[in-house]
């Protein structure tokens, strides 16, 4: 979907309406969910969210993690804990889990995923990932190259993530499609995963 491009450049974007990378990570999921909750202002089920939670990880245990491997390995001189934050230039907030300061003097979110690191990186965990290094950029007016997920299920494994100008560009153009469905009450194209379909709240009314 490009609706960006359609729309994006027309929208003025109301000026307090934020999204959270929560939101952005339940819009990949499937675009209509936006739809339905702001458009038509009917909620999820909280128990029917059941593949949502692909996003939202329980965050647990993130003391054990060894502090030497973020000191050795990462080059981390500092770091703010959970920190929240809002960014007027991305219309986006959130709270991420650490800011880490590295030895190159750029910042860096570090994010705990309730989670096994399963071969690949999933797109919903980067994209999250990249949406926190906007949030920093723009909240700390530093700059930002990579962000670093740790998989609290996988022995704390942590792995680090290169950003790229792009990955900046594209969560940009998320936030501009949702905002488009959101202020024009443009009805968007199903997920293409139909077995997305068969546990939701929606199913019933989505045509
Ligand atoms: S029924 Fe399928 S397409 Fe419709 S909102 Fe749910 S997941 Fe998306």
């Amino acid at each position: 979907m490009k609706l960006s491009q359609n729309f994006s450049k027309q929208l003025e974007k109301v000026e307090g309406m934020y999204l959270t990378p929560s939101e952005i990570i339940e819009y990949l999921y499937c675009p209509r969910f936006i739809y339905f909750m702001n458009c038509l202002n009917i909620s999820q089920h909280e128990e029917q969210r059941y593949k949502v939670l692909l996003g939202r990880e329980i965050h647990e245990g993130r003391k054990r993690v060894n502090r030497n491997y973020l000191r050795k390995k990462i080059n981390c001189t500092g770091k703010d804990i959970n920190v929240y934050m809002v960014s007027e230039n991305f219309h986006l907030k959130g709270t991420v889990d650490e800011v880490l300061y590295l030895e190159d003097g750029t910042l860096a979110p570090f994010d705990y995923k309730f989670a096994e690191f399963k071969e690949t990186l999933y797109r919903t965990h980067k994209v999250q990932s990249v949406l926190y290094g906007l949030l920093i950029k723009d909240f700390y007016k530093a700059e930002v190259k990579k962000g670093y997920i740790c998989y609290v299920r996988d022995n704390y494994l942590v792995k680090e993530i290169p950003f790229k100008e792009k990955d900046f560009i594209e969560a940009q153009m998320i936030i501009d499609e949702m905002f488009s469905i959101i202020q024009l009450g443009f009805y968007p194209k199903k997920t293409k995963y139909s077995i997305r379909c068969v546990d939701c709240c929606y199913r019933n009314i989505c045509v």
